[in-house]
Parts: C-alpha cells; structure tokens; sequence
C-alpha cells in the first residue's frame, strides 16, 4: 500500500477524470478477492460477501485537485498542475488495506463489507454521479456507512465527534444589474458598482445581527466582478458568494436573507431589471449519527489507546459523502485522522502557529507523513467495520 500510494501521488486525476485511478483501484480489488463494481464512469465499488450479519459501507474519495505541487518529495505529482493535494489518494491506500484486511480474516467477522472509491469530492459531483448511475442496483442496502478524512493534525491520532463534523456548504451567483453611462456623467446611470458596493456590506449582517451568537454561519463574498474601464459606469455586476452552516433551517434563512438583501438594495437603487440568483457547487451537511459515533470511537479507543483518539472541533469545511448514506437512509459517522509529524505539530502548537507552520489541505506543500498515517488509517477503517462485523 506504501508503495501504491507513492505511485497515485505521482499520477494524481482530476475531478471526474478519475480513470486511470479507477482502473488501478478496480485491480487491487480484483487481487484482494473482492467482488468488482463499476458504477458510472470512475466509481468503483468492491463487495466482500461474508455469511450473515450486518453490511458495512466504507467510502474513500478519490479525487484530485487543479493545484501545482510544490512540496518537494521524491514522489511528488508527475502531472502539471494538478495535485492531490487533499490527501485523497491517502484514503484509497488506506481503504483498499481495510478491505484487504477484511479479507484475508474472514473468520473473524461475519456480514458484509462494502468498499466505495468515489470520484469528484472536490466538485461536490461525484456521490451523487454514483446514485444516479445505479448504486442501489449493485449493492446492498447497507446498515451504516464509514468515512475518514486525513488531516493537518498530529499522526497517528483520531478526532471523533457526534453531530455536525463538516459544514453544509452553497456556493451562489448574484447578478444585479444596472444602467451604463459615461463615467464622467453618473447622473445618466444606475451605477451597479456602487449598488454591489452596498450589498457587501450588508451581506455582512447576516451572521452578525442575524444569525443566533455562538451559531456558526459563514456568508464569503469571494469575487465581485463589475465594469473593466475607469471612465464607463458598467450595467451589471456579478458577485460569487459561499456559504457554510452546521443547521439545515439557518441554512435556508441565510439564503433568503441574502435574496431578501439583494432585492432591498436593487430596490433602493432603482435597478431596472430584477436580480439573478444561480446556486452552485452544494455540498450537503455531514452530521455524524451520536450511536455510530460512540461505537466506532470506543472501538478506536481500545485499538489505539485513549491518548491518540479525542473528540474533535467540526471543521467549517464541506464534503459530498453523506448524500450516500442520506440516499439510503442510514446513520454514518465521518472521522479524522492525523498527517503531521509529531514534533513539528506539537511545536507549532506550543508556539501557536499551526496555521502559519503547518500546511492544511489544499495547499501546495500539503504532505501527509506516510507512517504512521497510512497504518492508523487502515487500521481504523477495519477495526471501525468490525465494532459491526466481528463474531
Ligand atoms: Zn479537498
Ligand atoms: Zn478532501
């Protein structure tokens, strides 16, 4: 697995362009025993049967993403600017030697395990590909369904935790428009300059008047686009928004607070058009079921010992995994585990500069510590299945 991760690191795929990966992936599988899916064009599913008893999803993404690799490794991405550069190819070593584990102790457990590579994390398309290509058709129903994620946290260590563990995250196009003139002549013009100007600021109400103290929201203006020359007031502006919440209701009165804004301010502007509203990019909320959670965390504790598992801070970061088990409707839980030396994280800790010293997912210098990494999550994708399947 040491070995294949090296080899994926190198050979990193984009979102839905997964193929090679795929095919790898599908091989390994097929020399582990276990039964081969494919479903839609770069999802890959293996099946152990394995007598009665319940039946296990455990799903690892497998996606890359557009970012230049500058981390320096010996096995650092042979592919221009792409990289995998969340640790997805971390999540497919560490799930194909769960199940080859699974596989090779079949005597120990009895039910049925379900390894899911899914493609197209990184564009919230890929669980969702896999349904609408007829996941349900080829597989069980399972009864609960396992994910990890690696993390710019200590290695070897596990963060558990009931609840929301990741943020429901909308991504939203809003066009407003207005009326071009001369620059020198604003008289002439609705300026939709001065218009979007006014609605960022007001965006920024939301979660400080609006949303409940202490309930996490975030509204992002990431990009505002308007006009290209000094001199000419433009007739629209364009404005990219994100947005993450860890509730599903303040998740729809964000939303309407922001159309509630932007028609307020087109409105006080004497906008001749209506606004635009385009939603995009929508990661559904991972919310780990409390029961699974307390399951697989004590299995975690008495594989590896108290000290190494704790109960974690959601994170504000998003994920399309629960569609999965949301479509079958069972409960899941959804971990991390750690990638960073233990001396530098401790270090940075100390000093109190993880964020500045330690690169998080994403970056470009994003380089998971292969030991123990890969070992702790093997390990705790097979002892998680088993807090299922053991005899
Ligand atoms: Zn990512
Ligand atoms: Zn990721």
């Amino acid at each position: 697995m040491r070995e294949l991760y090296t080899e994926l690191h190198r050979h990193p795929e984009l979102s839905s362009e997964e193929h090679a990966t795929a095919g790898r992936i599908a091989e390994e599988l097929e020399r582990i025993g276990c039964t081969v899916h494919r479903v839609g064009d770069t999802g890959v599913v293996g099946v152990i049967e394995n007598g009665t008893g319940p039946t296990v999803l455990a799903r690892a993404d497998i996606d890359a993403l557009p970012v230049a690799e500058d981390t320096g490794l010996e096995y650092a991405s042979e592919v221009p600017g792409v990289m995998h550069a969340c640790g997805h190819d971390m999540h497919i070593v560490c799930l194909l030697g769960a199940a080859e584990q699974l596989a090779q102790a079949r005597d120990a457990w009895s039910g049925t395990y379900i390894a899911l590579f899914q493609p197209a994390e990184e564009t919230a398309a890929g669980a969702k590909a896999m349904l609408d290509a007829g996941l349900s058709a080829v597989i069980p129903v399972p009864d609960v369904a396992l994910a990890q994620h690696v993390m710019p946290t200590e290695v070897g260590t596990i963060g558990t935790t009931a609840g929301p563990v990741l943020s429901a995250g909308d991504s939203l196009k809003v066009t407003v428009h207005g009326r071009g003139a001369h620059g020198s002549m604003p008289h002439n013009s609705i300026d939709p300059v001065v218009l979007a100007s006014s609605i960022v600021l007001r965006l920024q109400t939301i979660v400080s008047r609006e949303a409940r103290p202490g309930q996490f929201a975030v509204v992002t203006v990431g990009a505002l686009n308007a006009g290209f020359k000094s001199n000419i007031i433009p007739d629209r502006a364009e404005l990219l928004l994100n947005l993450r919440t860890y509730d599903t209701e303040l998740r729809e009165r964000i939303m309407a607070t922001i159309e509630r804004i932007v028609r307020g301010e087109c409105e006080a502007a004497g906008s001749p058009r209506e606004p635009e509203f385009e939603y995009y990019d929508q990661f559904p909320l991972t919310d780990n079921d409390a029961e699974v959670n307390e399951k697989v965390t004590r299995a975690f504790v008495d594989e590896f010992g108290e000290d190494r598992v704790y109960e974690t801070d959601p994170y504000t970061a998003s994920e399309d995994f629960s569609r999965i088990p949301d479509a079958f409707g069972i409960p899941y839980t959804y971990w991390t585990v750690g990638s960073v030396p233990s001396e530098k994280y401790r270090a940075a800790v100390e000093k109190g500069t993880v964020a500045a010293d330690i690169p998080a997912n994403h970056s470009p210098f994003f380089a998971p510590a292969i030991d123990p990494t890969l070992e702790t999550g093997i390990r705790a994708h097979a002892v998680a299945a088993l807090a299922y399947l053991r005899k």
